[in-house]
């Protein structure tokens, strides 16, 4: 298995530390408002790692944290807490916002079909784990106290910015507006914040009450689960310029060595050519996509169509075009359920081989759907290709819709697809006749780029 590595730039073979056993951590949700379809780009990234992995013959230990408290609307320390500005929007306290997202989340999660990690831990339960982890670097010399809290002395890890290719000297130069005269450099960052009497989230710390920094609690909850050196670390790649840096910085400084292989980052999901993002108020969550007659489904489609490390670009036309492709998958797969043809398990091989070759490519999942489209339509229709796709789709982890498919009898599924052979091999006689024969029966055919929808008149 290859991935590319953001810490080294580079393709690397997987070489786990523990035999079989992958140790994995994903910066999971803030728990504030409702999760748009761009945050639910970087979980679905997420399950494509669990999936392939699973496939490939490992087990995945992973570990993902909910952020209930101590992110600021602005990722450089700045301005308040995004748990207490919902709580001020919706009149609940912080602790009923975050049970409240966190059910939304997890919901949409199950619609998705995303496999989540044996561990999902909210930083307010490890509280006592990030102190120790503040106490420990306050100790080797990484962190100071100002009147505002525990910050991070970023001049003193001399690899920060290594991830992004950000040089320290310039970090120390820039950002010269500084606000907080104490800190040491601009970028410095909080690891523990004192908390002022209107923050309703706080608890007892050696340095008074407070609440812990972002970052911070994202290095506890990996330390706490999968220890002081694990294989990789997952996230939107919005995180790495600071969010991850300051994890490396916060992990590095105190374990004295490096503590994650394998930075993996997904690139973002766009509209009209600008990221989504809950800021710039272009979102769509997924219960507005439902609003609009798709499923979550679709949307899985969507984002199996181009690769993790490339933005996808989100149109409703997009949309429809991925929905249409799975439904002519779920008709598909429902012929060779009912075929009673038989298929050469070697052919099924090559398949196979291919498919696994795509998904072992750095997650080659547009690759891989191909083989897949491939088995199905260059295959006789047979029960042996439904296994063979079932098998697949422990990755892909597509629900098919057969309820719905259920309302076109099988004899139409069944022209449709020789008509559809028939084109392909640019018999179009045939294809022509069998589209009258459909079209007398009472039902149309739509064709698309991708291949063809049935529709009842
Ligand atoms: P948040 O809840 O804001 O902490 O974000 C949750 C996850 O969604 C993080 O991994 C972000 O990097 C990711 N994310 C946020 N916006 C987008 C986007 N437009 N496309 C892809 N991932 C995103
Ligand atoms: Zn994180």
């Amino acid at each position: 298995m290859k991935f590319f590595n953001s810490l080294t730039k580079t393709k690397e073979e997987l070489i786990p530390i523990n035999g079989k056993t992958v140790k994995m951590y994903t910066c999971g949700p803030t728990v504030y408002s409702e999760a748009h379809i761009g945050n639910l780009k970087a979980y679905i990234f997420m399950d494509q790692i669990y999936r392939t992995l699973k496939y490939l013959g490992f087990n995945v230990h992973g570990v993902m944290n909910i952020t209930d408290v101590g992110h600021l609307t602005s990722d450089a320390d700045e301005g308040d807490d995004k748990m207490l500005v919902a709580s001020k929007r919706e009149k609940k306290t912080p602790w009923e916002i975050a049970k409240f997202y966190t059910e939304i989340f997890m919901r949409d999660i199950k619609k998705m079909n995303i496999t989540l990690p044996k561990e999902i831990v909210p930083a307010t339960t490890v509280i006592e784990e990030i102190i120790a982890f503040v106490k420990g670097l306050m100790e080797k010399g990484y962190a100071y106290e100002t009147s505002k809290g525990i910050y991070y002395d970023i001049s003193k890890f001399k690899d920060y910015g290594k991830l992004s290719g950000t040089k320290l000297e310039d970090k120390l130069m820039g950002a010269r507006i500084e606000v907080d005269e104490e800190k040491r450099n601009p970028a410095d960052f909080a690891l523990w914040i004192k908390a002022p009497k209107e923050h309703i989230m706080q608890w007892e710390s050696p340095w008074g009450m407070g609440y812990p920094g972002w970052h911070i609690e994202c290095s506890a909850i990996g330390r706490k689960y999968l220890g002081d050196k694990f294989d990789i670390h997952t996230g939107g790649i919005d995180h790495k310029t600071v969010h991850h840096e300051n994890e490396i910085a916060q992990n590095d400084a105190l374990n004295g060595h490096k503590t994650v292989n394998f930075w993996l980052h997904t690139e973002f999901l766009q509209v009209n050519n600008s990221k989504m993002g809950k800021s710039l108020h272009n979102i769509y969550t997924l219960s507005d996509l439902e609003k609009e007659g798709y499923t979550a489904m679709d949307y899985r489609y969507l984002l199996f169509n181009s690769h993790y490390s490339k933005i996808a670009n989100f149109t409703f036309e997009v949309l429809d075009g991925a929905r249409n492709s799975l439904k002519q998958l779920a008709n598909l797969v429902r012929l060779h359920k009912n075929g009673s043809e038989t298929v050469e398990q070697e052919v099924l091989d090559s398949y196979k081989k291919d498919f696994t070759n795509a998904i072992s490519d750095d997650l080659n999942m547009p690759q891989a759907l191909a083989v897949v489209w491939q088995m199905l339509r260059n295959t006789p229709k047979s029960v042996d290709v439904y296994k063979q796709f079932e098998d697949f789709n422990q990755v892909l982890g597509f629900v098919l819709n057969e309820e719905a498919e259920a309302e076109i009898p099988e004899e139409i599924k069944n022209l449709a697809e020789k008509r559809w052979t028939a084109k392909q091999t640019r018999d179009f006689a045939t294809a022509d006749a069998l589209r009258s024969e459909i079209d007398a029966k009472g039902f149309t055919i739509l064709d698309s780029k991708d291949g063809y929808k049935i529709e009842k008149k």
